[in-house]
C-alpha cells in the first residue's frame, strides 16, 4: 500500500493544480488501502497566512478527501530539523555560511555574466573550525548548507510515471538547508517530514523534479530510505499554457461558489491523467477509486478545460437522488418559514420538481421561491396569454372543477390534489372547452405560473397546494 500526502504551502487558496495532486495522492492511497496525510508546509513566515491554511483544509474537505491522520505543522517541527541539521554538520555533511544576502546576489550576477547557472560558489564549504568559530563569536549570522558532492555524474531514480530519470549534479551547488533564523529550507523538511511521517510516495508536479533530486541526496547523507517519487504532468490550457490565476483559471473556493459539484470536480480532474475508466462519468468517490488505474497514469500535460467540468458538474447536479442533494442546499434555509412548515415528503417533492432546471446547487433557493408563494408573478406575455379566447374559459372551467371538487371533498387547502383528481379534472377540462395536448397545458401554466419557463406542468399540479392553484387561477381570470 502507498502512504502519500498532500502538502500544500499555506499562502493563497487553493488553485486546479494542488486539487489535482491532492486528488491523485487520495486516490493512490484509496487503491491500496494505504494511508493519506496532509501538512502544512508553513516555513515562509511572511506569505503563510491561518486563513489560507483554513480555506486549503476547507477546500479539501469540500471535495471529501479526508486525511488518515492529524495534520502535521511544519512550524511546529523546528527542533527536529535543528537537530537533523546539526547531526548533518558533525558527519562533515554541511556547514555553516557566512555569506551576506548582498555578497551572494554579487556572486550569482557573476555566474550570469557568463551564462552560467546561479549556483552558490563554495566560499564558506572550506573555512577552518577556528574561522568557524570565530565569526560565529563574532555573531555573524549564518545559514547552513548542505555539501553536495560533485563527483558523482548524476542523481539517478526510477520515476513511477517518467520511469528512469537521471539528473545531472551540474544544476546545483551547496544549498541551504536551515536558514539563519533558524527555520529550515523547503527541500530539508520535506524530507524529514516524509521520513517521520511513513511516506512510502511522493507523488507532486513535474516542476519538483530537481527538489526530488536535491532530497534523494539528503535521504542518502541521513542514512535514510527514500520514498518512491512519482511526477505527474502539469494542468495547462487549450493552448498549452500552464494554467494560473493570471490566464483566468478559477481557484477552488472561486468554482465552490460558482456551484461546481465537488465531485464532478474530483472526478473530472482525476479524469484528466488518463487513469480512469470512462472519464466523463461522475459517481461516488468509492466507484471512482474503483475505477482508477495508477499505471495508466499519463506523463504527459493534462489540458482543462473549463466548459467541460462545467458540462460534467450540471449532468450531475440533474441526476442526483434527493437524498444526495440535500446536503448541498444549506441556502434552502433562506426560504424561512414556507419551506420549514412543510413536511419533509413535500419538500422532496419540491425540490425533486425543479431540479431539472438546476444547474447547481445555488440554483435550487430561486427555482423554489415561486412555487412557495400564494400567488403567481405574471409576464406581460402571460397577462395577454390568459385574457385571449378561448384561453379565459379554459382557466375558469379548471377552476371551477377546483372548487367544485374542494367543496365537496373536503380535501385540505393546504396539500396538493390527489393524483387521480388531477387526471380527472385534466380530462374533464379538456372535453368541456374542447382542447387537447399544448392549447389545454399552455394557458393553464401561464395561469399557473406567470411565466412559460419552469417545470412541466403536471409536476406543479402535484406540488402546488390546492389553495395555490384555485388563488392563481383566479387571479388569472380577472
Ligand atoms: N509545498 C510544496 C508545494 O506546494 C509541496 C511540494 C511537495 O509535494 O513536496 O509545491
Amino acid at each position: 500500500p502507498w502512504h502519500t500526502r498532500f502538502a500544500p504551502s499555506p499562502t493563497g487558496t487553493m488553485h486546479l493544480g494542488n486539487a489535482r495532486t491532492a486528488i491523485l495522492n487520495w486516490l493512490m492511497a484509496r487503491k491500496h488501502q494505504g494511508s493519506f496525510s496532509v501538512r502544512l508546509e508553513d516555513t515562509d513566515r511572511e506569505r503563510s497566512t491561518f486563513a489560507s491554511e483554513a480555506s486549503i483544509l476547507s477546500s479539501l474537505a469540500w471535495m471529501q478527501l479526508e486525511p488518515d491522520h492529524p495534520v502535521v505543522r511544519q512550524s511546529t517541527r523546528l527542533e527536529r530539523y535543528q537537530n537533523m541539521a546539526r547531526a548533518l554538520m558533525d558527519k562533515g555533511l554541511a556547514y555553516p555560511c557566512f555569506c551576506t544576502e548582498a555578497e551572494l546576489q554579487k556572486d550569482r550576477e557573476m555566474a550570469a555574466s557568463k551564462g552560467l547557472p546561479p549556483r552558490y560558489t563554495g566560499k564558506c564549504s572550506t573555512l577552518s573550525p577556528e574561522e568557524i568559530h570565530k565569526k560565529m563569536e563574532q555573531g555573524h549570522p549564518y545559514t547552513i548548507r548542505f555539501r553536495v558532492d560533485q563527483n558523482i555524474p548524476g542523481i539517478e531514480f526510477t520515476d513511477l510515471i517518467k520511469g528512469l530519470m537521471n539528473i545531472p549534479i551540474q544544476a546545483f551547488g551547496d544549498f541551504v538547508i536551515l536558514r539563519s533564523n533558524g527555520w529550515p529550507s523547503y527541500n530539508f523538511a520535506v524530507v524529514i517530514d516524509d521520513q517521520d511521517m511513513g511516506i512510502t510516495l511522493v507523488l507532486r508536479g513535474e516542476d519538483h523534479l530537481t527538489n526530488t533530486a536535491r532530497q534523494i541526496l539528503l535521504y542518502k547523507a541521513l542514512d535514510m530510505v527514500p520514498p518512491r517519487f512519482a511526477h505527474h504532468g502539469l494542468l495547462v490550457d487549450t493552448n498549452q499554457h500552464k494554467l494560473s490565476k493570471r490566464t483566468g483559471a478559477k481557484s477552488i473556493p472561486e468554482l465552490m461558489r460558482a456551484g461546481i459539484h465537488p465531485l464532478a470536480l474530483v472526478h473530472y480532474l482525476a479524469g484528466l491523467s488518463g487513469a480512469v475508466k470512462g472519464k466523463h462519468i461522475v459517481g461516488s468517490l468509492d466507484e471512482l477509486v474503483e475505477r482508477f488505474n495508477p499505471r495508466r497514469l499519463g506523463r504527459g500535460n493534462a489540458v482543462f478545460q473549463m466548459q467541460e467540468l462545467e458540462q460534467l458538474s450540471r449532468t450531475y447536479w440533474h441526476k442526483l437522488d434527493t437524498e444526495q442533494l440535500l446536503p448541498h442546499l444549506e441556502e434552502l434555509a433562506s426560504l424561512g418559514a414556507p419551506w420549514h412548515n412543510l413536511s419533509a415528503q413535500q419538500q422532496k417533492a419540491l425540490i425533486a420538481t425543479v431540479q431539472p432546471n438546476a444547474n447547481c446547487g445555488h440554483d435550487f433557493a430561486p427555482l423554489l421561491t415561486p412555487l412557495l408563494r400564494l400567488q403567481a408573478c405574471y409576464d406581460p406575455e402571460a397577462i395577454e396569454l390568459v385574457q385571449r379566447q378561448p384561453n379565459g374559459h379554459i382557466i375558469r372551467t379548471f377552476l371551477e372543477l377546483v372548487l367544485d371538487f374542494t367543496a365537496l371533498s373536503g380535501h385540505p387547502a393546504d396539500t396538493p390534489l390527489p393524483l387521480d383528481e388531477i387526471g380527472r379534472i385534466l380530462k374533464e377540462t379538456s372535453t368541456r372547452a374542447q382542447v387537447t395536448g399544448k392549447e389545454l397545458y399552455l394557458p393553464l401554466r401561464m395561469g399557473l405560473m406567470g411565466t412559460s419557463q419552469g417545470p412541466e406542468i403536471k409536476q406543479l399540479f402535484t406540488v402546488l397546494t390546492c389553495e395555490q392553484i384555485i388563488r392563481r387561477m383566479q387571479d388569472a381570470c380577472v
